[in-house]
């Protein structure tokens, strides 16, 4: 009998301004069937940004709404705002036998893998530090306090690559994205 194919979960992690949604960006757009959990997020939208695209801007009460009813698969606070994932079209989406990509926090990568342990954790990985303050500097939309936390952040999520399955370091948007595409069996 032929082993069942289980749907894959995939989360892409890794520090702030590492590129992350740089690198889904681009493989969506080589790629637009693969489809991208769109978080919720008590977060501002920066310019450009719209509602239901790249997140779902809700206020604070809304969020502990989705908490309270069990609406996210996971959730985490960021730089002092909260972020999570929908449960329900993630889950729809893998019954259906269709990979699935989440691009989340550290902290939400670590709640998946304790519900959902097949799920598949990929770290993207800066080519160094000095590039990575480089980026979260240079985007020009956040205030020094913010990104002086986001810093701080970094650093410890830097730390964390050890936990993740596999490391994808950020050279170059165009091969990220293709061993991204590789490891979710999309190509
Ligand atoms: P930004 O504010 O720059 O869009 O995102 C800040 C951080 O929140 C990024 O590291 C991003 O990956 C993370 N993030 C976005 N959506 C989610 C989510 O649904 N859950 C968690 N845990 N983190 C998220």
């Amino acid at each position: 009998m032929a082993a069942q194919v289980r749907p894959r979960l995939t989360v892409l992690s890794g520090p702030s301004g590492v590129g992350k949604s740089t690198v889904v960006a681009h493989m969506r757009k080589v790629h637009p069937e693969v489809w991208l959990s769109v978080s919720a997020t008590t977060r501002k939208p920066r310019p450009g940004e719209r509602d239901g695209v790249q997140y779902f801007f809700v206020s604070d009460e809304e969020f502990d709404k989705l908490i309270a009813n069990g609406e996210l698969l996971e959730w985490a606070e960021f730089a002092g705002n909260r972020y999570g994932t929908p449960r329900g079209p993630v889950l729809e989406r893998l019954d259906r036998g269709e990979p699935v990509l989440l691009e989340i926090d550290l902290q939400g990568a670590r709640l998946v893998r304790e519900s959902m342990p097949e799920a598949q954790l990929v770290f993207l990985a800066p080519p160094s530090w000095e590039e990575l303050v480089r980026r979260l500097t240079g985007r020009g939309t956040e205030s020094p306090e913010v990104i002086e936390r986001r810093l701080t952040v970094a650093k410890v999520e830097l730390a964390a690559e050890s936990e993740f399955d596999v490391t994808l370091v950020n050279t170059s948007v165009e091969d990220v994205a293709r061993e991204l595409l590789a490891l979710m069996e999309v190509v």
